[in-house]
């Protein structure tokens, strides 16, 4: 639509990031858990917001959207997009798999993904011409979200449609959970190089003070143990550390190693 799109990150609670998407002038916010700094950021640029979109319904990424619809002072209201299947009250347009968000201002085009699983209305959002993905807490750098509502075999099925997205997807995620994650992902794949060269890089982020949220698609095939579950070095990480007694099928696995990382210190 147009090639002149910003990302804002902007940093809330412990660990969260919100996003915003803007052109200079209209703006879009996803999961906006906390209204302050989102409206101190808006304010900051000057930017009108023209939308709000949301993943989940967890407070942390809802929170602000009382407050935020409340500043606004004109009409018409701010739309508000969110999944149909996670119950919501301030949804004012509910979404299915494959809907599609127009919005003029600021202008992009997001195709919605349902990915049950962290809860079971979860939905991502991707903008098919930028190749931006933003995917709440079902996908993190390194890691994966917490199955609190679906199944083990419904979250490995939603990441399993996160991962046929382009390699060169940038993954906004809602938390900064990286170094964390990696660190576990390094005790399943002590071999993997391509693991060992991202921590360096990452820790190198976070040493700096920098985020290390967007995460790429193709990185995350790389190094993210969620994604490699197939993979015969993820399963002999999972045999020789005692979480299967043998193989078994992929969804068996999946929630042996997410067990595994809800208990490591
Ligand atoms: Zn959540």
């Amino acid at each position: 639509m147009n090639n002149s799109l910003t990302m804002l990150t902007v940093p809330a609670f412990q660990d969260n990031y919100l996003w915003i998407i803007h052109n200079g002038k209209h703006a879009v916010v996803v999961d906006p858990g906390d209204a302050t700094p989102i409206l101190h950021a808006l304010a900051q640029h000057k930017l009108i917001l023209s939308a709000i979109l949301l993943t989940h319904h967890h407070a942390d990424h809802i929170g602000g959207v009382p407050e935020l619809l409340a500043s606004n002072t004109e009409l018409p209201p701010i739309p508000v997009y969110g999944p149909a299947n996670d119950n919501i009250p301030a949804i004012t347009h509910p979404l299915h798999e494959g809907n599609i968000v127009h919005l003029p201002e600021p202008g992009i085009n997001l195709s919605v993904i349902e990915v049950p699983g962290h809860t079971l209305g979860h939905i991502a959002y991707f903008a098919p011409e930028e190749h931006w993905l933003f995917c709440g807490d079902t996908l993190f750098a390194g890691g994966c979200g917490r199955i609190f509502e679906g199944t083990p075999a419904q979250m490995l099925s939603s990441l399993d449609k996160l991962v046929g997205l382009p390699d060169d997807t940038l993954v906004f995620c809602a938390h900064e959970y990286t170094m964390g994650n990696l660190r576990f992902a390094e005790t399943v794949e002590p071999d993997n190089q391509q693991l060992a060269q991202r921590i360096a890089v990452e820790r190198a982020k976070r040493d700096r003070g920098q985020p290390t949220v967007p995460t790429q698609i193709g990185l995350e095939k790389q190094t993210n143990p969620f994604l490699r579950i197939r993979e015969p070095s993820v399963i002999a990480g999972l045999l020789k550390h005692q979480k299967i007694d043998a193989s078994a099928d992929d969804a068996t696995n999946f929630y042996a190693l997410r067990e595994w990382k809800n208990n490591f210190a």
